[in-house]
């Protein structure tokens, strides 16, 4: 395999992509960067209505077209209510639970383009004050924004531009240990658009020419389930969906592989199509897992739903504590990127 992963410039670029706050509904900024960044390595892009940007790659055989897609967009959160307190309530935006975010520090980004800071926390956090704090449910009601302004009723938060509809975004805390694990919210699944950015960079930068024309659809919606499901272009045969494997009791990923799905809660992915990524996997040594996701959908099964009519297929890099404070390693980056390149230049079944 005449393929080198470039390990440090591929965490630059994934510490870049989650430090760019980016909740569904709210994805100009990134998408603007993915946008410069393809322009940057001269490569042909078209962007939909719906915000998302579908970049093209020609191959030799320019009928058949496969398709790789990642999304952009995160889990964050709107402002649902101004408290008479000045505090805010939050209505999520993605699924996720709210202990994952209790003490986080967050932005909200008001309509006028101000960034306001603040922490996500319970109503009822001080222990000296609020006896059975544990007890209580860690939910909408309970949970609230403490701005860092000088505010104590909602006139005064109002004053600050704040209001209901305005996105919170989350603080990503980077960090890449020195074993090698990346901590961060977001890798689901900024990992994965880093690793197909750095993929499309490699075939410029080394003029790779592929067997098949191949399109890099950067998603912006896929949180909330309608990501990659349009404007995929009519020569598409293979679809996949690039995002992240997910770990727990009973799961066969791992934070050091690659996690390929054989079905998840939409259903079983294309047979066929995912029998050819493992045995690409083995041929090329490449550390893989085959496993199922039990409360998962992709933007693959949502373009299957919306009714194209493509082979459809899952795979990424193993994401520990997914939609919380979320870790992996770069090894499963390394194997997923290596997957990816040997994927873009196999036959299409
Ligand atoms: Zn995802």
């Amino acid at each position: 395999m005449s393929f080198t992963f470039q390990q440090q410039e591929t965490v630059s670029l994934l510490k870049q992509l989650v430090e760019i706050p980016s909740p569904s509904g709210y994805t100009k900024e990134i998408m603007d960067f993915m946008e410069q960044f393809l322009k940057e390595i001269n490569v042909d892009y078209k962007r939909t209505n719906k915000g998302a940007l579908i970049a093209t790659i020609k191959g030799d055989n320019d009928t058949k077209h496969r398709l790789l897609t990642a999304h952009t967009d995160t889990l964050g959160a709107m402002v649902k209510e101004v408290k008479s307190s000045g505090r805010l309530k939050l209505s999520m935006v993605g699924g996720f639970n709210w202990n994952a975010v209790e003490g986080e520090y967050c932005t909200i980004h008001t309509a006028e383009g101000k960034k306001i800071r603040g922490t996500i926390l319970m109503h009822q956090t001080t222990v000296h004050v609020y006896k059975n704090a544990t007890a209580l449910a860690r939910d909408e009601q309970n949970i609230e924004v403490r701005i860092d302004e000088k505010v104590t009723n909602a006139d005064q938060t109002r004053k600050l531009g704040i209001e209901v509809g305005d996105f919170v975004s989350f603080d990503p805390r980077f960090e890449q240990t020195d074993t090698c694990f990346i901590k961060s919210r977001h890798l689901d699944d900024k990992a994965s658009t880093a690793l197909l950015l750095q993929l499309m960079k490699a075939i410029k930068e080394n003029s790779w020419t592929l067997p098949y024309t191949t399109h890099f659809y950067i998603s912006n919606n896929e949180e909330i389930g309608f990501g990659g499901n349009s404007s995929i272009p009519e020569q598409t045969v293979e679809y996949i969906a690039v995002d992240m494997g997910a770990i727990g009791d009973g799961q066969a990923s791992d934070e050091y592989t690659v996690s390929i799905c054989a079905k998840d809660s939409s259903g079983p992915y294309h047979y066929e199509l995912t029998r050819n990524l493992v045995e690409l996997a083995k041929k090329e040594g490449i550390d893989y897992k085959l496993d199922i996701y039990p409360y998962y959908g992709s933007d693959a099964s949502a373009a299957i739903r919306a009714g194209f009519d493509v082979k459809h297929a899952l795979f990424g890099p193993g994401i520990e504590a997914s939609h919380a404070y979320e870790r992996t390693h770069v090894d499963s980056l390394e194997n997923t990127a290596k997957l990816l390149y040997s994927y873009i230049n196999s036959e299409i079944l």
